[in-house]
């Protein structure tokens, strides 16, 4: 083995007592699961109630949380997504902290969210399709500096948060990264450029805690 093999060795968590769902509805499910199987965790595309039964963990991907909505009811999941989520970790990202919230301001689209989360948000906050943007996010997580390469497309903005909520990580003034309890969520995208950092500190924090 070399040496660069050796220190992997010991510096990656083992993932791989991990089952991780990802909400396959529809969106970017797939990078998603692709950066799980990277890390080593083993990872089940949700579609029914009964998928939810076999994971430890959910991510709610990115995507058009007004298809979601429609799906989410088509498939019967509200429900067993509400119970879920009360109980086990999940993050949200883009569309899915939309789904997450408690309230969508100005919600001319008449999406339903799940409501699990205490915090408001405008979708679209960051600007349409073309004022999409790629970040360098420096900031501390869990005391470490780190940096994220942060993708905002048409992002969510959260404009209010409940005292339960604990804000991660701001950018120009406006909280981007937020937990609540089990609850993960993010205004940007990371797995577009194979940036597993908020990955591992989602599965670190939330999942491997709980084992
Ligand atoms: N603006 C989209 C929505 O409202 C979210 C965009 C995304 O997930 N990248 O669902």
């Amino acid at each position: 083995m070399t040496d660069e093999g050796l220190d992997r060795d010991t510096v990656m968590a083992d993932y791989s007592k991990l089952k991780v769902g990802v909400l396959a509805l529809q969106g970017d499910f797939k990078r998603h699961t692709h950066q799980l199987g990277q890390l080593g965790s083993r990872t089940l595309e949700v579609r029914t109630a009964s998928h939810l039964e076999e994971i430890d963990g959910l991510i709610i991907p990115g995507g058009e949380s007004t298809t979601m909505d429609i799906l989410i009811d088509r498939f019967r999941l509200r429900q067993p997504l509400i119970e879920f989520c009360q109980i086990k970790p999940v993050w949200g990202t883009c569309a899915g902290m939309i789904m997450l919230a408690k309230n969508i301001e100005d919600n001319q689209a008449n999406v339903s969210p799940l409501g699990l989360m205490d915090i408001d948000v405008v979708r679209t906050g960051y600007g349409r399709q073309v004022h999409s943007f790629e970040q360098l996010l420096m900031t501390k997580l869990n005391g470490e500096d780190i940096t994220l390469r942060a993708t905002f497309i048409r992002a969510p903005m959260i404009t209010r948060v409940g005292k339960s909520v604990q804000i991660l990580i701001e950018y120009n003034g406006s909280p981007v990264l937020v937990s609540e309890g089990l609850i993960m969520a993010s205004s940007f995208h990371t797995e577009l450029d194979n940036d597993t950092t908020l990955l591992e500190f989602f599965m670190g924090r939330f999942l491997l805690s709980q084992k």
